[in-house]
């Protein structure tokens, strides 16, 4: 007898503290809002994996920036839009660009390296000494390739086909400036740009340049 009432006491228990802490109309809401957050979850991470394929396209075309610099003399010349041509034919991404005068203190920090040289001064004044056009190009390997497709600093040493190969004669007067390294890039895409200068978008091309 003791047994079973007690057993009856167990099953009693067990009832009311569930009654206790869910009432029936609260049960039936609790397990709605849990199927709920369950769906709203489960969604998000479902598209991310199918999306995962898509992942490895988008992450080759915005491995990586670099700044590329159209010089007074580029402009001068009228060689602005050749240059952002070659740039954008290649299949890179413009991500920002502005037209401006540079002044001492910008130009002294961005060939802050190079302030023991010789040339140094000559350098600013010549950077100074018009409109220059400040831009950053994104995809694949672009430091490296924007560097190749400059060609070398001397243009006596740049092979035909670049663009200081193509468009320029003395070291002093090279048309054009591209960052030599990830890092040196980062920097220098911070030195000229705010973020919100960094234009966010998707080139339909895309998937005709990366597999
Ligand atoms: N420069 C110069 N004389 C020199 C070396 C460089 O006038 O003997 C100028 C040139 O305009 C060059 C810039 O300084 O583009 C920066 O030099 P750097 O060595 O960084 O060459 P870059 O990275 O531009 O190819
Ligand atoms: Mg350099």
């Amino acid at each position: 007898m003791s047994g079973v009432s007690a057993g009856r006491g167990k099953t009693q228990t067990t009832k009311d503290s569930a009654s206790v802490f869910l009432p029936t109309g609260l049960k039936v809401y609790t397990a709605l809002v849990t199927l709920l957050l369950g769906i709203l979850l489960f969604c998000p991470l479902q598209e991310i994996y199918t999306e995962k394929v898509n992942l490895t396209m988008a992450n080759k075309a915005e491995r990586e920036r670099t700044f590329i610099m159209v010089k007074p003399d580029g402009v001068q010349r009228g060689l602005l839009g050749e240059i952002v041509k070659r740039f954008e034919k290649k299949g890179f991404k413009l991500v920002a660009m502005k037209f401006m005068w540079a002044d001492e203190t910008l130009l002294q920090k961005h060939y802050g390296d190079l302030s023991s040289k010789p040339f140094f001064n000559g350098l600013v004044k010549y950077m100074r000494s018009g409109p220059v056009c400040p831009m950053v190009w994104e995809g694949l390997n672009v430091v490296k390739t924007g560097r190749q497709m400059l060609g070398e600093t001397d243009p006596a040493n740049s092979l035909p086909g670049t663009i200081r190969g193509d468009y320029c004669i003395e070291i002093g007067r090279n048309i054009c400036h591209g960052s030599d390294a990830v890092d040196s890039a980062k920097k220098e895409i911070d030195l000229w740009f705010t973020g919100d200068e960094l234009v966010q978008w998707k080139a339909n091309e895309e998937p005709w340049l990366y597999e």
